[in-house]
């Protein structure tokens, strides 16, 4: 992807442990490297499709000195997230903090914090058979596109299909959305589990009726295995329910592991 980059912009701040550093303030300098597509801006030589550098720097300056933290991991952290959220055409930043003035008593060229945060494409399963399963489902959508850290960017067709896992229960409403987060996949599953829970989800049979379900079914290609979650969502190739819907918003869209379309596993299932 091309890159932007801002290198060491001084910024006179007021972070740090120590009283002093949050009175007397001290050097910080700044460097962004700034992910975007520069190929339309390039082409037209047009600063409006593209990310104004000057813009970015004037931003920096006013977040270091308009607040005051301890950490310059905080600093680092919430400067990414402010930037992300507030730039169009911004998929991803790499920023460092330095602070060569860190008062720790001994001779060091500068201390720093680096970190890279984007935005990521995911796919989420929702699915109902209790109460209004219309409503909870369009609550649990509400509540997404509420969240200032997802971009609900598409949701498919609600389709009416029969409980699975052999429990005698209602029909399903089911479907899928792609959204696009800057939370890491623990903190999003956070946000799911708590909209389950909000929908006061009750489990007492396993593959029993529930008000809401939602699924990560994908994280970018994120692979991994842990207990509370697993990526890609390891039911998908067994479920129509899930790969209808994801066939209907994006039909080529490869599974990271087995490398078939969404399209070509729902053919398979069939
Ligand atoms: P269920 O309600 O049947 O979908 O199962 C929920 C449980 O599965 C929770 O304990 C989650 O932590 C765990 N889990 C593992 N992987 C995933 C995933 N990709 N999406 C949602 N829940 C997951």
């Amino acid at each position: 992807m091309d890159k932007i980059k801002i290198i060491d912009l001084e910024v006179f701040a007021k972070h740090g442990v120590y009283e002093e550093e949050q009175v007397l303030g001290q050097k910080f300098l700044v460097s962004a490297i700034l992910y975007t597509d520069t190929r339309m801006a390039g082409k037209y030589d047009d600063l409006e499709q593209s990310i104004n550098y000057g813009s970015i720097a004037a931003c920096i300056t006013a977040f270091l000195q308009e607040h005051t933290f301890q950490l310059i991991e905080t600093v680092t952290e919430r400067l990414a997230e402010y930037l992300l959220l507030q730039t169009k055409g911004l998929k991803k930043i790499q920023l460092e903090i330095k602070k060569p003035w860190a008062p720790v008593g001994l001779p060091l060229k500068t201390v720093s914090v680096e970190i890279e945060r984007g935005w990521q494409e995911a796919y989420i399963a929702f699915g109902s058979n209790m109460g209004n399963k219309m409503g909870y489902i369009q609550q649990a959508i509400k509540a997404l596109k509420e969240n200032k850290s997802i971009r609900v960017e598409r949701v498919s067709s609600i389709i009416e299909t029969e409980p699975y896992g052999g429990v005698e229960q209602d029909v399903f409403l089911n479907g899928c959305m792609k959204i696009c987060t800057i939370l890491p996949p623990l903190e999003l599953l956070d946000v799911m589990q708590q909209l389950e829970q909000e929908a006061h989800r009750e489990r007492i049979v396993h593959w029993g009726p529930r008000t809401l379900d939602l699924d990560l079914l994908f994280y970018g290609n994120e692979v991994m295995d842990s207990e509370r979650l697993n990526l890609p969502h390891p039911e998908i190739e067994k479920r129509t329910f899930v790969l209808e819907p994801m066939s209907e918003i994006a039909p080529y869209y490869r599974h990271p592991v087995t490398g078939y379309t969404m399209k070509e596993l729902l053919e398979r299932l069939n």
